[in-house]
């Protein structure tokens, strides 16, 4: 059976000892007022404890029992909606959102290990509340008062669900088109007629409502993506009090029946003549559901390191205790028959991906979620124009990178049980399969590189990537002298000189000719991820080096996390030589080339 122990030491590090999350409060920041080192440490305990006893149990259930649909109803496996009663009681919902709605308005950073937590723990649980706070996000910035005065506080405290609805059958990647439409009443509202396929907990049985965020297109709509609209479609209706109202129109088709997240229905949605109200400006509807969708995209990139994470603690373990072969150098415990797996170099090799990634990742996942706390709560201009651009930039790089690496590192774990990781009895092949869906929703990760290098790289003559290099670059400056950091500043210098030559030759490339950047998107994605990656492992460095002078009962852990920078730096580095000698070669190998 699998196990998970929530990564507490690991998230204090990083934020006591590397962000110091702790100066904000000094600085006046809305929402850390109460932030000091008891709060965080009450935080993560109770986090930990539902993640550990109350979510993690119901995972491998979850997912041998699944969902089950009969006449439009969905019904979750046994025990999420008990679950889902504890989740919502404990305040879990409301952790960001603003108090005028009933929320805490706790910052996004300390909120971050959390959703991570949920993501090892269950990542088909977290889907229902990861949506609704989507949803939540999207009504928050651009509906009206009277909408959000309707709906929020429902949503806030988790007695209501939200649901994004963008696919259709014949559109994903490509909404302009959406054929869903929305024709308009004379009391202001809209009906609502179409069909959506893949909603994520479009229909389930935990919450009282569920209210839509539907996309469609209005009668004198133009043609593609400028003539989408946003809409909210409440699957019950909502009376102006608030109180629930009758059935509005909405009905669950079918659920799909799908390689992973077995415990989250993704549905076939049918709207009509449900009547919903206008979200934003009529036509801009597309715009309103990307600001909510960047967000959104950081948190699906947590799915990815979530799972990296549990899969991790469970191979490392197993590793320890399984004996096969013996040590290359004579065996290493003789009384045994064989030593443990993890003497071989290649399981070390492999763990050590594993480890490098979860701990470089959860670092980068924790400094953007600072980042956001900052572009949304500070007062000074300049600040929160940096911040922006630095969200702008690692959005797509950690969307994609993550959940590329949630896979890789899934199967890893997996490869290191051997075929005890490819049956069921162990957990891990439904790691692997969970993290899959990760890679496709919220964008493809083709689509995300695309981004990357269509809007993120060109934008301003590089001001977004500038977020990034000038401050990697001072880093790299400020220590060079400091002998104990040599390894790693000499890491980091290297993947940022890879980084601005891949960037310099898609921006030149590029512009002459689009599929030069295209095609070389999902390479220098990649590139400038261990880049990123590699700026994260050296400010932990840094942060390791004074925890061993300061705090010497700890030095195992500090030494750990020295040992796996200097893997990063070493082993993981390297590999962007092979992707920056692709993309100089240019599109036309793939191209020209016949298909
Ligand atoms: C389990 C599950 C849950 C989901 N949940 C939701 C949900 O809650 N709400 C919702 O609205 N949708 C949801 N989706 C839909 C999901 O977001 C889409 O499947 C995804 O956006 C891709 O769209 P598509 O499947 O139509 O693929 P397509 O758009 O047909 O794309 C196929 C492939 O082509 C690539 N591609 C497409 N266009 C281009 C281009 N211009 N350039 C380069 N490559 C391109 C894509 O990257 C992809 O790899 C869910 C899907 C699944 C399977």
């Amino acid at each position: 059976m699998p196990q998970f122990r929530a990564p507490i030491r690991d998230f204090e590090f990083i934020l006591n000892e590397v962000l110091n999350v702790q100066q904000y409060k000094e600085k006046g920041l809305k929402g850390f007022e109460d932030v000091d080192d008891n709060l965080i440490s009450a935080l993560l305990d109770q986090g930990a404890k539902l993640c550990e006893e109350v979510l993690f149990p119901l995972n491998q259930s979850g997912d041998e029992q699944g969902v089950s649909f009969d006449k439009g109803n969905v019904t979750l496996p046994d025990g999420f909606k008990e679950a889902y009663k504890t989740y919502i009681e404990s305040g879990w919902t409301s952790f960001t959102c603003d108090p005028a709605y009933g929320g805490q308005g706790l910052p996004e950073v300390l909120n971050m290990p959390i959703i991570e937590m949920i993501c090892s723990a269950n990542l088909s649980f977290g889907m229902t509340p990861g949506l609704t706070h989507g949803a939540y996000n999207a009504i928050y910035m651009h509906g009206s008062d009277e909408i959000k005065q309707r709906y929020l506080p429902k949503m806030v405290d988790g007695t209501w669900s939200g649901v994004m609805c963008l696919t259709e059958p014949q559109c994903g990647t490509d909404l302009g088109l959406i054929t869903t439409k929305a024709t308009p009443n004379d009391d202001g509202s809209y009906n609502i007629d179409g069909s959506k396929i893949f909603i994520s907990s479009g229909e389930q049985d935990a919450t009282e409502n569920i209210i839509h965020l539907v996309l469609a297109k209005l009668p004198d709509a133009p043609d593609g993506v400028k003539g989408i609209s946003l809409f909210v479609v409440p699957k019950m209706w909502v009376n102006e009090d608030g109180s629930i109202g009758d059935a509005n129109g909405v009905s669950c088709g079918s659920i799909e029946h799908k390689m992973g997240i077995h415990a989250s229905p993704t549905c076939v949605m049918n709207y009509e003549g449900a009547k919903g109200y206008l979200v934003g400006q009529k036509h801009k509807g597309l715009r309103a559901m990307f600001t909510m969708m960047n967000e959104a995209r950081l948190y699906v990139g947590i799915q990815g390191l979530g799972l990296a994470e549990i899969a991790y603690q469970n191979a490392l373990e197993y590793a320890k205790e399984r004996l096969q072969g013996r040590d290359l150098h004579g065996p290493k415990y003789p009384q045994k028959k064989a030593d443990p797996l993890i003497v071989h170099p290649d399981i070390r090799r492999m763990l050590l991906i594993m480890k490098s990634f979860c701990e470089g990742a959860r670092m980068l996942a924790l400094q953007t979620a600072l980042k956001l706390d900052v572009e949304k709560r500070s007062e000074d201009e300049q600040e929160i124009e940096q911040a922006d651009h630095f969200v702008q930039l690692i959005t797509p790089i950690l969307k994609a990178y993550f959940t590329d690496m949630g896979h890789e590192v899934a199967n890893l774990g997996m490869q290191i049980y051997g075929g005890h990781g490819y049956i069921r009895e162990y957990g891990m092949e439904q790691y692997a399969r969970d993290a899959r869906i990760a890679q496709i929703y919220e964008g493809a990760n083709g689509i995300q590189a695309l981004d990357l290098v269509g809007r993120k790289l060109p934008k301003d003559t590089g001001k977004y990537l500038r977020s990034f290099f000038h401050p990697a670059t001072e880093f790299v400056a400020e220590h060079r002298e400091n002998s104990d950091m040599a390894e790693f500043t000499k890491g980091l210098h290297t993947a940022l000189k890879n980084a601005q030559q891949a960037s310099l030759w898609v921006a030149a490339n590029g512009m002459g000719d689009p599929n030069e950047a295209a095609a070389a998107s999902v390479d220098y994605l990649k590139l400038m991820a261990i880049a990123v990656m590699a700026y994260m492992w050296a400010q932990m460095a840094l942060a390791a080096q004074k925890g061993i002078k300061e705090n010497s009962s700890d030095s195992e852990f500090y030494e750990a996390k020295l040992d796996t920078a200097r893997f990063f730096m070493k082993k993981v580095v390297p590999t962007q030589y092979g992707l920056l000698a692709t993309i100089v070669e240019g599109a036309k190998p793939v191209m020209a080339a016949r298909l």
